[in-house]
């Protein structure tokens, strides 16, 4: 079930969250160093701020600060937060918000005890739900969307905190992969539409979930399956426990973590996201081959797609544009000057490779043109004879409203200008991009994504002012425990 077609010259009003989490459940174990290194993995889902609570079974213990992982944690942060299980979160998001009351997990007190929570994704009627509550009492103290879920916790919190989350997901309206914990256990919820990925993986007998299967193989941890849409799991001393919501909705996932948010290494879903990006490769080549003498990877988001168009057409593939790895978050920042000044910073090409030849240029998206025009520039000034741009994703025409960062609608270049008026901005000899239906052919499946930054077909409805409770949705009640009791 579609919303259909949003009017995109509506105001984008958005405050997104792309961001990653993680949480674990292991009496015995160093809890706190194992999310550590499970939030490093995922640190490409968020440079802003970085926190890890912990349970000792008694109380919850947190640390967060802004910055990276590494930055926010040393040797005797890790060694004060001993404990059974802990929930971790790095966060990435767009103006405005990027303040430390902002950096989660949240931890608060509520009936039943101590609750922390961690959240990737972005809730629609986020406004209406935290009106409603303040309105009966609520009182709030950061502007995201985690404390809302709290304060919903804590408004149905008589029952378990399993039924508790149960009745939020009734009121919540939008995307959410979230990680909760109480002082015995650690859930994760996965939305109805599985929007966020999640996924569980298992350590010896401790099980853990995260927000991509990159954060567990450094870990020994093996892959158990990935959170279904609608599905609450349950880490706790007798193992891993599920309910499932039966829901009227149609899976969306979204289809720009393929494209470029997750980590190649990653499988979403059963598809493994490196085989996916060269798939695109492929089916760019596929749609839009050039003559050409070099394909060119922007890296690292082009290279899995620049070696598919390369094989594709028998290409020669090289590596054009060096990549400066030890860029800090200092160059990660949504300001344009300082989005200029990264680019150059970051990538520089290797001007004996790229002299005097015809280069295919491959990227996973343009987004504003920032990177492409300034690498174009850079490319040409070092004697490139034709450069042409292909993307493996369509034009992003629209703003995400669901937890990644694309900005608003009136930066997105493929919604401002013609396609030739972008090639031409942009200086490329050409430019072409990867169709919705060769996407599809990359990813091997018909349906089950969403494509709304695309082609605008939002699947959640994304302008209504929902009412707290007003969804109706079957609330199933079968309980399955895969391990212990
Ligand atoms: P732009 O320079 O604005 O056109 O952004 C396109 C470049 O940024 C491409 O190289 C992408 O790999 C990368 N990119 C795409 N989406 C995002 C995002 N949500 N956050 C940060 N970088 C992105």
């Amino acid at each position: 079930m579609l919303y259909g077609h949003v009017d995109w010259d509506e105001p984008a009003d958005k405050m997104e969250e792309a961001c990653g989490v993680f949480g674990i459940f292991a009496p015995g174990r160093d809890v706190a160093r194992l999310s550590y290194y499970g939030l490093y993995s995922l640190q490409h889902r968020g440079q802003e701020s970085a926190g890890i609570a912990v349970t000792d079974g008694r109380e919850i213990k947190l640390h967060k600060e802004m910055g990276l992982v590494s930055e926010v944690f040393s040797e005797d942060i890790l060694q004060g937060l001993k404990g059974i299980g802990a929930i971790g979160h790095v966060r990435y998001s767009t103006t405005g918000a990027s303040l430390a009351v902002n950096a989660q997990p949240l931890v608060c007190q509520y009936l039943q005890g101590s609750l922390a929570i961690a959240h990737n994704g972005n809730l629609i009627n986020a406004d209406e739900l935290r009106e409603k509550l303040a309105a009966n009492g609520s009182v709030f103290q950061s502007t995201i969307d985690s404390e809302i879920i709290v304060n919903l916790i804590a408004r149905y919190g008589q029952g378990t905190i399993e039924d508790a989350l149960m009745k939020c997901m009734i009121d919540l309206k939008g995307t959410y992969s979230l990680v909760v914990m109480t002082e015995d256990k650690v859930i994760g919820v996965r939305d109805p539409y599985g929007n966020r990925p999640l996924c569980i993986g298992k350590l010896g007998e401790d099980y853990l979930i995260a927000s991509e299967s990159c954060a567990l193989d450094p870990l020994g941890a093996e892959f158990v399956r990935d959170v279904n849409p609608g599905e609450i799991v349950t880490l706790d001393k007798n193992g891993l426990c599920s309910k499932q919501f039966v829901l009227p909705v149609e899976k969306a996932v979204c289809i720009f973590e393929y494209v470029y948010f997750a980590r190649p290494d990653s499988n979403i879903d059963g598809i493994n996201v490196m085989q996916v990006r060269r798939a695109m490769g492929r089916e760019l080549a596929k749609e839009h081959p050039v003559e050409a003498d070099l394909v060119v990877p922007v890296p690292d988001s082009g290279i899995a797609g620049a070696l598919g168009y390369a094989e594709q057409l028998g290409l020669v593939f090289d590596m054009g544009l060096m990549k400066n790895r030890y860029i800090g978050r200092t160059f990660i920042k949504p300001e344009q000057s300082e989005r200029d000044l990264a680019v150059r910073m970051k990538l520089n090409p290797v001007t004996n490779l790229v002299k005097d030849k015809r280069l295919v240029l491959l990227d996973d998206s343009v987004v504003r043109g920032t990177t492409s025009k300034k690498i174009v520039e850079m490319l040409k000034y070092k004697g490139a004879k034709e450069v042409h741009l292909r993307i493996t994703s369509p034009p992003v025409k629209g703003p995400c409203y669901y937890g990644i960062d694309t900005s608003e609608r009136s930066q997105l270049i493929a919604a401002q200008k013609t396609l030739d008026e972008v090639r031409e901005y942009i200086g490329a000899d050409s430019l072409k991009y990867l169709s919705i239906e060769g996407l599809y052919r990359a990813v091997d499946r018909k349906t089950g994504f969403c494509t709304a930054c695309f082609d605008g077909q939002y699947p959640i409805e994304v302008s209504a002012r929902a009412g707290l409770g007003k969804h109706v949705l079957e609330i199933p009640r079968n309980v399955r425990r895969e391990s212990g009791t």
